[in-house]
């Protein structure tokens, strides 16, 4: 039987890491095998860990690039996976192989970039998963729904690693893409 995904996505500071941390202690009281791998970019709290912007943590292992994912999930029924949108488009097809294999996954990361365009490789895994769960909090400068992430510092790539006072997350009405 093919493993099931399950995708968690929403922008910045709308819980997604909290979301896979519940994904990951309910699967552990039923005794399931966990791995959680995080991308090795995103340093910002603890290389090897996921953190929540509230604090709280649950181990990692950070992998350098969606090559490394196999091996660093070997063994396991449930892979969790945060801020996949490091990854990028190569992270599909490992992720479609443990899926073949049987393995349950559950990814979280971004669904748009700065711009407001499709980040990979979101657009392709919500399109091949069981279930999606999009997360919401409120627009910093309205109160609304917020969908997607201001970047609040001109310049820079697609990947520039922040927390607080770099982004926020905005409504479609208040959201300026590409700052
Ligand atoms: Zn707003």
């Amino acid at each position: 039987m093919a493993g099931q995904l399950r995708i968690i996505t929403g922008p910045m500071f709308a819980g997604k890491t909290s979301a896979l941390l519940a994904i990951a202690e309910e699967a552990r009281r039923a005794h399931r095998r966990v791995a959680v791998v995080k991308p090795l970019a995103d340093d910002r709290y603890h290389a090897h860990a996921l953190a929540t912007h509230d604090g709280r943590t649950l181990g990692a292992t950070p992998v350098r690039s969606a090559q490394e994912l196999p091996a660093a999930v070997a063994g396991a029924d449930l892979v969790i996976i945060d801020e996949v949108h490091f990854f990028g488009a190569s992270l599909v097809e490992p992720v479609e192989r443990l899926l073949a294999a049987g393995v349950d996954v559950a990814a979280a990361g971004l669904e748009t970039d700065h711009r407001g365009e499709v980040f990979e490789p979101l657009g392709a895994l919500m399109a091949r998963a069981t279930a999606v769960r999009r997360l919401t909090c409120p627009c910093a400068v309205c109160g609304l729904p917020a969908t997607h992430t201001q970047r609040l510092a001109p310049g820079g790539g697609r990947i520039v690693v922040g927390g607080v006072g770099m982004y926020e997350a905005r409504c479609p009405g208040c959201f300026r893409p590409g700052v």
